[in-house]
């Protein structure tokens, strides 16, 4: 999908992609509105986004990776290709925290449809989507995804100083994944 495409209306994207969609699931945060105002502040989260789909009796995860998105990388020795691989990388560890958000979709944990009324715990399941990534890369001994691992533990370091939503989020995650095994990553 290429960047653009993300201007257009959820409702209008889906249909243009031929992704039969009776209604798109809408639900209400459970957290403080205040707090909510940062969520999607971030700089590095505008280019992935998981819409949750109805269809009768089915309910649908749709994930988008934006194709063309722009990344700004910390190597010290970039070049044209390390820049193409750190897009990828990025997919990579996009998709895997969207996967996340599958999950707790499928486990009706902190985005729930079941009821009347759909909700979602924006912190909760932002750290729950962190740490599905961050466990899904642990024991890998494949060079790029230790160097996916590395810029992740970064990324999620990083934004704990971001405002108060990055960092009410960054102390879920380390209730959920060890702090020290991530600054330990982070500085590999
Ligand atoms: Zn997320």
């Amino acid at each position: 999908m290429k960047a653009s495409a993300y201007s257009y209306g959820q409702s209008e994207l889906l249909s243009n992609l031929g992704i039969e969609h009776q209604s798109i699931i809408n639900f209400s945060t459970t957290n403080d509105n205040e707090l909510v105002k940062c969520y999607g502040c971030s700089k590095d989260v505008k280019a992935w986004v998981t819409y949750f789909i109805a269809n009768d009796l089915t309910r649908h995860a749709v994930v988008f990776i934006i194709d063309d998105f722009l990344f700004e990388s910390d190597r010290d020795d970039s070049s044209e290709e390390s820049e193409i691989e750190d897009v990828y990388i990025c997919k990579y560890i996009s998709l895997l925290h969207e996967f996340g958000h599958v999950k707790d979709f499928i486990n009706q944990q902190h985005i729930r449809y079941a009821d009347n009324k759909p909700s979602v715990d924006l912190v909760r399941s932002e750290a729950f989507a962190d740490n599905f990534a961050l466990r899904k890369m642990k024991n890998s001994s494949e060079p790029l995804v230790k160097y996916a691992r590395k810029v992740m533990a970064k990324s999620v370091i990083k934004r704990k100083h971001e405002n108060d939503f990055c960092r009410q989020v960054y102390m879920e995650t380390i209730k959920l994944f060890n702090e020290e095994k991530l600054i330990q990553w982070a500085e590999s």
